[in-house]
């Protein structure tokens, strides 16, 4: 009997640009061979926000993506303009909860504007693509790698990101081999 293979859905919540969303879902598709869907109106959950620290919290967005899995096995990435935050970290560019097999990902910080810098879409649409991809594989059960150039390095800020390329590394790509 074949095996289901794993949906992929892109979670675009609140304002999130969709049409640089859409580039990145047809990118993606390619990259792991397999359709990858995109829900439209999705909210942002009230009462993620914290009004103090004026961020949201990631935890409650993982749970509520969790929700939208219509089977078990698919693996949902929410991409959100705000800035997240969890538990562990008050600066965060993306969360990913393993056993609900969802991810956060924030362009807060990916965007030009945070650092006082004129818009760039084509660098935060190759941000937004190598960190959409690095935390699927994540989902799908390849973990974080060492190498600076891997997409699979755990970036950590956007030099980080710029300076990794979009592609696994020989290591990373035998992994997802065995995981796929
Ligand atoms: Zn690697």
């Amino acid at each position: 009997m074949r095996r289901q293979r794993p949906k992929i859905v892109i979670a675009p919540l609140g304002d999130a640009d969709f049409f640089q969303i859409n580039k990145v879902a047809t990118a993606l598709a390619g990259t792991f061979g397999r359709t990858v869907d995109i829900l439209q109106g999705v909210r942002i959950p009230d009462e993620a926000f914290n009004l103090i620290k004026g961020q949201y919290f990631s935890t409650v967005i993982l749970q509520k993506l969790e929700m939208l899995k219509t089977t078990a096995h698919e693996k949902i990435l929410g991409i959100i303009e705000e800035d997240i935050y969890n538990a562990r970290h008050h600066v965060l560019l993306a969360d990913v909860d393993s056993v609900g097999s969802t991810g956060l990902l924030s362009m807060f910080h990916l965007k030009q504007q945070f650092y006082g810098l004129p818009d760039d879409e084509k660098l935060i649409y190759q941000r937004l693509t190598k960190e959409s991809f690095r935390l699927i594989a994540h989902l799908f059960g390849v973990p974080y790698c060492r190498n600076p150039k891997c997409v699979m390095y755990y970036s950590q800020d956007m030099y980080d990101i710029d300076q990794k390329g979009e592609k696994f590394c020989d290591i990373c790509k035998r992994r997802y081999l065995k995981v796929m």
